[in-house]
C-alpha cells in the first residue's frame, strides 16, 4: 500500500497544502479522522473552573463517548485541568473509564434497576442515581447481600419530567433512602429543562421548587452533603444555580448552549473533523453528481471526492447545503452525501491534489465551520452533531 507521502510525492507545495503524512496518522493512510485539541479542553475546563466559586466542584459530563470526543482522553484531560467528577449515562461508559485507570468519582446519570446492574456498579465503584423508592430498596437489598456500601445520589424531578422523584414528594423519598442500610446519601440533585432559553421563567420556577424541596428535607432533619442543579447553560446563565457541583457537558467541549450565553467565559471548540481528497476529476456542463442527481453542473466543474460520509457522522441532510474548508478557502459540497464519501465543487481551487486535507468541522486559516453552523442548517442542536461522529473515525489527540 502506498503511503500518503508516496501518493502525494511531487507536490511542490506539499507542506503548505498539508499533504504530508499527518503526524499521529501512524502510517494508517487514514481517509478521515477526528482531531481532539487537548489544549482547548484544558483551556475550557480552566475557564469554567475560574468562573465558579472555589467551593463549587466541576463535573465533566463525558457520556456518549464524551460527546464523540473520546471519553478516556477527555476525562484524563479534564481531571488534570481541574474537574473533580465525571458524569456518564450508562454502566459500560463508567467501566470504560475505570478500566483506563481513572479513579475519580463517576456519577451514573442514567437509572439502574436490576441486581446485576447493582453488582456491576458496586464492583466498579460507580455512583448511581436513585429516582424511586423501589430502586432504593433494590440497591439496599443487593448491597446488604454483597456486604458493601455505596454512595448514592437522589434525583428530584422539578419540572423536566424525566428521571427523578416528584419534588413535592422529595422529603419522604429522601427520608426513606437515608434510612436504608448500605446506602450513603452523597448528593441530592435535579435537572433543568430550559436553562438555555433567554426567557428564564421556567428555570426560576424549577429552582424555586428545588429550594422548597431541599428546605423540606432539611426540616425533616436531613442535611444533604451536596446539592447540584446546573448543566452547561445554567452554569453560564446564573451563579445562583451552581451549588456544590456543576455538571458541564457541552461547554467542556468548547461550544455554547445558546448565543446569549456566549460572552460569559471564553471557550474553544475542541473537535475538528478532517478527511482527505481521494480523487479529482473534471465534469462537463449538464453532468449529474451522486445518487439522485441533486446537483447538476452548470459549468465545466472540477469535482473532488472526499473519503468521509454519513456512516462516519456527516448528516445526509446536509447534502448540497454544507461547505468545507480547503487551503483556508470555503468550498461547496455538491450532490448527495453517500455512506463513505462525498463530493465537492473545487473548480475555484487550482491544482487540487489527491491526499490534500479537507476540514469539515474546524478552522483552516481565517475560516471556521462549527457544529452550530451544521445544527442551524439542520434545525437541530450542536449536542446531536458532536455525538453523531462514529467510531469508524479515529480520534487523534493534538494540542494547538
Ligand atoms: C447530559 C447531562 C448534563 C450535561 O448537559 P450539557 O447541556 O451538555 O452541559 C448534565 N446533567 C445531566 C443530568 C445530564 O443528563
Amino acid at each position: 500500500m502506498l503511503s500518503w507521502e508516496q501518493i502525494t510525492a511531487g507536490s511542490t507545495t506539499a507542506e503548505s497544502r498539508q499533504t504530508v503524512l499527518w503526524e499521529g496518522d501512524g502510517g494508517l493512510c487514514q481517509r478521515a479522522w477526528v482531531e481532539i485539541d487537548l489544549a482547548a479542553l484544558t483551556h475550557n475546563v480552566k475557564q469554567l473552573k475560574n468562573f465558579l466559586s472555589p467551593q463549587t466542584k466541576l463535573m465533566a459530563v463525558v457520556k456518549a463517548d464524551a460527546y464523540g470526543h473520546g471519553a478516556v482522553a477527555v476525562s484524563q484531560t479534564a481531571l488534570s485541568a481541574g474537574a473533580s467528577w465525571l458524569g456518564v449515562a450508562t454502566i459500560p461508559e463508567g467501566i470504560e473509564l475505570r478500566e483506563a485507570g481513572i479513579t475519580a468519582p463517576i456519577l451514573l446519570l442514567g437509572a439502574s434497576h436490576t441486581a446485576q446492574q447493582v453488582k456491576a456498579i458496586a464492583q466498579w465503584h460507580l455512583e448511581p442515581t436513585i429516582c424511586t423508592a423501589k430502586q432504593a430498596l433494590i440497591f439496599s437489598e443487593v448491597l446488604v447481600g454483597l456486604n458493601q456500601s455505596l454512595p448514592i445520589h437522589a434525583k428530584l424531578d422539578t419540572g423536566m419530567s424525566r428521571l427523578g422523584t416528584p419534588w413535592q414528594e422529595a422529603a419522604e423519598f429522601v427520608q426513606l433512602v437515608k434510612g436504608l442500610p448500605n446506602l450513603k446519601l452523597a448528593s441530592i440533585y435535579s435537572h433543568l429543562a430550559t436553562a438555555d432559553s433567554p426567557d428564564t421563567a421556567v428555570m426560576k420556577e424549577q429552582h424555586q421548587r428545588f429550594q422548597r424541596a431541599i428546605a423540606q428535607i432539611k426540616t425533616s432533619g436531613i442535611n444533604p452533603a451536596s446539592l447540584h442543579l446546573a448543566n452547561s447553560a445554567a452554569t453560564l446563565a446564573d451563579p445562583d444555580l451552581h451549588y456544590d457541583l456543576v455538571r458541564v457537558g457541552l461547554a467542556t467541549y468548547g461550544l455554547y448552549p445558546a448565543p446569549h450565553l456566549q460572552n460569559v467565559v471564553g471557550l474553544k471548540p475542541a473537535m475538528q473533523v478532517k478527511a482527505r481528497v481521494t480523487q479529482v476529476k473534471t465534469i462537463e456542463p449538464g453532468t449529474g453528481v451522486s445518487y439522485g442527481y441533486q446537483f447538476i453542473a452548470q459549468r465545466q466543474t472540477i469535482i473532488a471526492v472526499v473519503g468521509i460520509g454519513y456512516a462516519d457522522g456527516i448528516p445526509r441532510n446536509l447534502s448540497n447545503k454544507m461547505q468545507v474548508l480547503i487551503r483556508g478557502k470555503i468550498v461547496p459540497q455538491v450532490g448527495a452525501v453517500t455512506m463513505d464519501q462525498l463530493m465537492l465543487d473545487v473548480t475555484d481551487i487550482p491544482d487540487l491534489e489527491v491526499g490534500e486535507v479537507v476540514t469539515l468541522l474546524g478552522k483552516d486559516g481565517k475560516n471556521q465551520i462549527t457544529a452550530d453552523d451544521w445544527a442551524a442548517t439542520l434545525g437541530t442542536i450542536s449536542w446531536e452533531i458532536l455525538c453523531g461522529f462514529k467510531h469508524r473515525l479515529p480520534r487523534v489527540a493534538v494540542s494547538h
